[in-house]
């Protein structure tokens, strides 16, 4: 069979890259279109020069003209502290980013998934977060520019299925850690990390009480894969991500105790519009991928905390 070409959309990123090396894993040929914008070429350091790989340096608000089989949309700055330092370009790159992706699959025939986010559920008055909750979004504070532009983006892609039958897959991610996460982006695993590799206090935003539920980066790709080789007319959307909820106290402790640090706990003030529990049902997705998440927390972490170890010096943001 003809080698698929596969684009994937914010490539160089913690998630991006991670999917890149699996998908050339399993024969395709892979197009990394990225802006450098919070990812980096350190990434993807080790696919550049392999012959089924290319990276293009583009921002997807800008249109973009290649041929293309499959494309994974996930583009977009991730962590709280990076799409509000620019919220506005995080709305762009949300809904002029996915008009233009979605324009590149109509005029190519491809099967395009999204990555969109729990965040779209807001601070959930609903839980376990499923599929058929529509949210508890406030539409104009600091988390608005990611959480409205990934609700209008889904409204895009469901727009452009109904009215151009274009293929389109909507997952909702949920909070996903591992190596290749940016060590400065200010989300809570890498800060923990960071700070008790130095024995620094660790910064607990609030009591600490409220809840996130983390899934290993293996386990999302493995997921978004199944979920894009499913058939057509199932786009769901669908949650992806790990069910084992915990408090981000718990995560503080469990952090120090396998960096064996003496870190001390400092406490806060809570972000606006922090979410205090967030945690998934998938049964959708076990149902129609016959998925659920493999790597134990503690396993993961340590893997983590392996990479922030060797690579804290090494990490480096390359723009443009
Ligand atoms: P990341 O910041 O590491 O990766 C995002 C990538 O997109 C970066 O390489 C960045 O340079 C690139 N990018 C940003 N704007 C762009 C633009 N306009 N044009 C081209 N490239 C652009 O974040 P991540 O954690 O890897 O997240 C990847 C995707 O998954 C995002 O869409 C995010 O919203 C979604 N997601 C992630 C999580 C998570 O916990 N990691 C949770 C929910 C959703
Ligand atoms: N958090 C924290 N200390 C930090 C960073 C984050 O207590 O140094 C908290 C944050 O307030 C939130 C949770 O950890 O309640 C997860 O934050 P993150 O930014 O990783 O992702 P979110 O799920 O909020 O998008």
């Amino acid at each position: 069979m003809k080698e698929k070409r596969v684009l994937v959309t914010g490539g160089a990123g913690f998630v991006g890259s991670h999917l890149c090396e699996q998908l050339i894993k399993l024969g395709n040929h892979v197009v990394c279109v990225d802006d450098l914008s919070t990812g980096s070429r350190a990434n993807i350091h080790h696919l550049i020069g392999l012959p089924n790989f290319e990276m293009i340096v583009h921002d997807i608000t800008n249109p973009l003209y290649i041929d293309i089989n499959e494309i994974y949309n996930l583009a977009c700055p991730a962590s709280p502290k990076h799409y509000q330092t620019d919220p506005i370009k995080t709305i762009k790159t949300n809904v002029i980013g996915s008009i233009n992706m979605l324009g590149l699959a109509k005029r190519t025939g491809a099967r395009i998934l999204q990555a969109s986010t729990s965040e779209i559920y807001g601070d959930p008055q609903i839980h376990p977060q499923r599929e058929s909750y529509w949210g508890n979004v406030n539409p104009v504070g600091i988390r608005s520019c990611y959480d409205e532009g990934k609700r209008c983006a889904e409204t895009l892609f469901f727009d452009y299925q109904r009215q151009h039958q274009i293929d389109i897959k909507v997952a909702r991610i949920f909070n996903t850690y591992g190596p290749h996460m940016c060590h400065e982006d200010g989300r809570v695993i890498p800060n923990f990390i960071t700070q008790a590799l130095k024995n620094e206090p660790i910064t607990i935003y609030g009591d600490g009480l409220q809840t996130r539920s983390f899934c290993y980066v293996d386990d999302l790709i493995s997921a978004l894969i199944k979920f894009m080789g499913l058939s057509a007319g199932i786009a769901a959307p669908m949650n992806l991500g790990n069910p084992i909820e915990l408090t981000v106290l718990e995560l503080a402790h469990t952090i120090i105790r396998l960096t064996n640090s003496s870190s001390t706990i400092k406490f806060c003030s809570l972000p606006v519009d922090d979410p205090t529990q967030r945690r998934p049902d998938i049964s959708l997705a076990q149902a129609h991928l016959n998925w659920q998440p493999k790597v134990q927390l503690e396993l993961g972490l340590k893997r983590t905390i392996e990479y922030f170890s060797s690579n804290s010096d090494k990490q480096t943001r390359v723009t443009g």
